[in-house]
């Protein structure tokens, strides 16, 4: 028995076909992130709540919470400049972890330190920073 309300696409022309259903109303699309770039996103929301990404902690006092990964050094204490930055290789490839006694290291993306964070609270200057 033929159901009286399916929607065959008979009936419907080629030009009405390819319209939109609102009248030029476009619904936002929901925008795909990788897990890096969704992880990236968050820290940058974390920095600028003045949070440490990898901590979750508050900045250090004389960090700069609007630094961006293309900021220059401007003296402010930075991951980068910490003494407790440092590579740790794996499989022929250097990660850059935080390496403070107590800090966590995965064998992941998440728990690598990017150079220009603002510090964290522990920051210690690296000999020469
Ligand atoms: S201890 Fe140093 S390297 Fe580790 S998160 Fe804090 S500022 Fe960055």
């Amino acid at each position: 028995m033929d159901n009286p309300t399916a929607d065959t696409g008979q009936g419907m022309d080629a030009e009405h076909h390819d319209q939109p259903l609102f009248g030029g109303y476009e619904p936002p699309r929901a925008e795909r992130l990788s897990p890096d770039q969704r992880r990236t996103r968050r820290q940058a929301a974390d920095i600028a709540a003045g949070r440490h990404p990898l901590t979750g902690r508050r900045l250090h006092p004389d960090a700069d919470a609007t630094r961006t990964a293309t900021s220059p050094q401007d003296g402010t204490p930075t991951c980068g400049t910490c003494q407790f930055r440092g590579l740790i290789g794996h499989h022929n490839k250097a990660f850059p972890k935080c390496q403070r006694p107590g800090a966590v290291i995965t064998h992941g993306a998440a728990s690598d330190v990017r150079a220009w964070w603002p510090a964290c609270g522990s920051w210690v200057p690296k000999a020469g920073a």
